[in-house]
């Protein structure tokens, strides 16, 4: 007999129907002899319009007041899915965060879980219930309110609740198969991968793939959680995470050891802007006063290119999420004077594709493969940036999904069929 917690998207309980669906899933978990612990998310697009309804009312929301109100989208889903599971003959109990006790920081919209004291869910698991968890919730000591942990929480709250209950497994689910070589809707022959380190898993994530949450990831890594990411509308197996001397579960039940691959995966970003400061002079210091700038404006920088200067000046362009480039160029025409560059240039036509894989640490000649990929296609490339585990170009936009599409082949990420693609959004 295994613990084993499961977490469940909107999309996987966007309606009555789905509900049933998945409390029967659960049912059958329970059937099969385990515990099941169950992180639910709030229903379909609950999020989103309860956001909608609030800028209704207020221009600028009370931030105590948005998390009371979120937090309900959660509580919907919880108390529903423990009524279908009571109408199907089976002991399940809701909680909310608080009563989970999902202990986290003040910061309302984007609360850190600093503390998990699940005493009501283990006293409810050896009465042989259910549990059921609200997720993306959480509650603060010191202001005794409730919290919400930011959008895709509830992945962290599945993961957190596996750390401290010592879950076997962390299975979640939502309308995507699992973790694939890229997404499937850029690439058509991209593969469902059996398991991936959670390293590369990050280096995805960051880079545009979007299964699984960066933060839930992190968590799951330094707690030693394994995660098993899979579809709630097939029974297939989907791809397992595995955190530093994770063994497979797959391997453990007998089947045999795969060669790893060099290249996990190949991820796509089409949300970033080029920001260029033209004629910044080539003197120590400017380098430190722009990024001050831009770090002020709250823009989150992701690559950064510096020319090399002939005429004493010289040009630095950096990415950051195309939401966050017009602040960033408000705060540097507002301090021109001062740092004392010539001018400015916006681009948000860029694309970002990037190789991620932990075989480039032993293998030579990775980077070889992506840039003679790129060639054979006639794509320019405008950037370049890497990581131990990643090389990352910045392409025009229109080209992105076209080099994705002839990189992935490089690297012999190919399957021999096309993914299946349910028109999932991975939540
Ligand atoms: N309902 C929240 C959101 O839509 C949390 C989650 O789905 O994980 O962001
Ligand atoms: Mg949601």
């Amino acid at each position: 007999m295994a613990l084993i917690v499961q977490k469940y998207g909107g999309s996987s309980v966007a309606d009555a129907e789905s509900i049933k669906r998945v409390a029967k899933r659960i049912v059958d978990t329970r059937r099969a002899g385990h515990d099941v612990v169950v992180a639910v998310s709030a229903m379909g697009d609950t999020t989103d319009e309860l956001l909608d309804l609030a800028n209704e009312v207020a221009p600028i929301p009370a931030p105590r007041e948005l998390d009371m109100l979120l937090s309900s989208g959660e509580r919907i889903s919880m108390a529903l899915l423990a009524m279908a599971i009571h109408s199907m003959g089976f002991e399940a109990r809701s909680f909310t965060g608080s009563q989970a006790g999902m202990i986290t920081d003040s910061q309302h919209g984007a609360a850190r879980i600093v503390d998990v004291t699940p005493i009501r869910l283990r006293e409810a698991l050896d009465e042989g219930a259910i549990v059921i968890v609200a997720g993306f919730q959480g509650f603060n000591r010191d202001t005794r309110d409730i919290t919400t942990l930011g959008r895709g929480g509830s992945d962290t709250t599945a993961v957190a609740l596996a750390a401290a209950l010592a879950a076997d497994v962390c299975e979640i689910y939502s309308d995507v198969d699992g973790i694939f070589t890229a997404d499937p809707r850029v690439i058509p022959k991209a593969q469902k991968l059996d398991h991936i380190g959670s390293e590369e898993m990050l280096e995805l994530a960051a880079n545009g793939a979007k299964v699984l949450y960066i933060r839930a990831v992190e968590y799951a890594r330094r707690h030693g959680v394994l995660i098993h990411a899979r579809s709630t509308f097939s029974s297939s197996e989907g791809t397992y995470v595995l955190g530093e001397g994770m063994k497979n579960p797959r391997e453990a039940e007998g089947a045999a050891a795969m060669e790893e691959p060099i290249v996990a995966g190949v991820a796509t970003d089409f949300g970033q802007a080029k920001i260029t400061v033209a004629g910044v002079p080539d003197v120590p210091g400017k380098a430190a006063e722009i990024f001050k700038i831009v770090a002020k404006s709250g823009a989150n920088v992701d690559m950064i290119v510096q020319n090399v200067s002939a005429t004493g000046r010289t040009d630095i362009s950096f990415t950051v999420p195309k939401a966050d480039s017009a602040g960033a160029l408000k705060a540097l025409a507002g301090e021109q004077t001062e740092v004392g560059f010539q001018n400015l240039v916006h681009d948000d036509q860029i694309g970002k594709l990037s190789v991620v894989g932990a075989g480039m640490r032993t293998h030579s000649g990775v980077s070889a493969v992506l840039f003679e990929a790129l060639s054979a296609g006639g794509i320019n490339i405008e950037m370049i940036s890497t990581s131990e585990i990643r090389i990352s170009v910045v392409l025009r936009d229109t080209d992105l999904a076209e080099a994705a599409r002839t990189v992935h082949t490089a690297y012999g990420l190919d399957g021999d069929a096309e993914a299946t693609v349910h028109a999932g959004t991975g939540r």
